[in-house]
């Protein structure tokens, strides 16, 4: 799969910050915003655990996060590292115990909850431990579990407070491997929150919305708070968060970072929303080119339009393209006609010319 980075001229600059390594994958520091995922398997059931990473691999996640709630879980990242190819980051809340063991079983990446690992005592042990190893710690703040404050102030500014708080007790340990995610379920919270911190720290910054809700509603919601946030130039990895098999957070992830031309990642389908001129049926020619489409690497604009009077034109940049008219479909490259194909080889046709690209 060719996923490259592009540069599209609208597009604002991205905020400068420090790279860090996640096993091989660069993050920040201009590198490209990296695709990530978090597995629901029981970490302890290696099996399973290391099936759904494999399948998240064929869908180009490029770093995956398991739960690791329990010492069985910390243990078992041994057995999963080896059979996977991307970099595993062990997720901890509450028990420091359980990062430390995460790392001693080759962990690429720690996330830590500020609000429940508790003492400073606790999280320098890890920290030392992470230092040792060169691994790299994010510093996940939630909104809902933000540690209480005897001044008052807004939800953004909280988590702030509590990030920079971690950030400086990590500082002070000499750790600059640091990673910051500010994540609520709310969208301008979010969005404040991260524009807060982005120019109070230098370290490259996870973005994403937390508990967005299922894929119909939960990808709108990432959507606009990924999105935002990408085009405002914040942003070095992206986690789509859905109630759902994290499959669908890996496609989604890919498709806001293409839709903003930040990477490119197999083809796009351009299609039309159909209207009264429309004698094909565009609904169903769409979904069955995009069924097709998922099997192609190739980063190619592939148009299904409902009629031959303002398809090619509206399609223009498209590869290749098919605009629908009774009984037939005009086949058109970069708006200009190529050729004329009856509509029941339509389906056929253009799936042919796709693969001549
Ligand atoms: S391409 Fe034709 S059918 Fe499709 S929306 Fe435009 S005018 Fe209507």
């Amino acid at each position: 799969m060719d996923m490259r980075i592009i540069r599209n001229k609208h597009t604002p600059p991205r905020r400068k910050s420090k790279q860090i390594q996640i096993g091989g994958v660069k993050i920040g520091g201009g590198a490209p915003i990296v695709v990530q995922s978090m597995t629901n398997t029981f970490t302890h059931d290696i099996m399973s655990t290391v099936r759904q990473i494999k399948e998240l691999e064929e869908y180009d996640c490029e770093i995956i996060r398991v739960a690791v709630p329990d010492m069985e879980s910390a243990r078992a990242i041994r057995g999963i590292k080896k059979q996977i190819s991307i970099p595993l980051i062990a997720d901890i809340h509450f028990d420091y115990r359980l990062a430390l063991a995460a790392l001693e079983s080759g962990a690429d990446g720690l996330r830590l909850n500020p609000g429940n690992i508790g003492e400073p005592e606790k999280i320098k042990k890890v920290v030392l431990a992470a230092k040792e190893r060169s691994v790299p710690i994010r510093i996940g703040v939630n909104a809902g579990s933000l540690p209480k404050t005897s001044v008052k102030k807004s939800i953004p500014e909280r988590m702030v407070a509590a990030a920079m708080e971690q950030v400086e007790l990590l500082e002070s340990l000499d750790f600059d491997l640091i990673k910051v995610s500010l994540k609520a379920f709310d969208v301008p919270t979010t969005i404040a929150a991260y524009k807060a911190i982005a120019d109070k720290i230098p370290y490259p910054l996870h973005i994403g919305i937390t508990e967005a809700g299922t894929p119909r509603t939960g990808v709108i919601r990432s959507s606009v708070g990924i999105g935002t946030l990408l085009y405002l130039g914040i942003g070095d990895t992206i986690r789509v968060s859905l109630t759902a098999h994290p499959r669908e957070e890996v496609i989604a992830g890919w498709e806001i970072l293409k839709s903003l031309d930040l990477r490119q990642h197999g083809p796009v389908l351009v299609s039309c929303p159909t209207c009264g001129r429309a004698e094909v049926d565009i609904i169903k020619l769409a979904q069955q080119v995009e069924a097709e489409l998922a099997k192609v690497k190739k980063p190619i604009r592939v148009a299904v339009m409902g009629c031959a009077v303002n398809g090619p034109g509206e399609a223009k940049d498209a590869d290749i393209g098919v605009a629908c008219g009774k009984g037939r479909a005009i086949l058109f490259k970069k708006g200009k006609q190529v050729g004329v194909i009856a509509e029941k080889d339509i389906l056929r046709v253009l799936m042919g010319e796709v693969k001549k690209l």
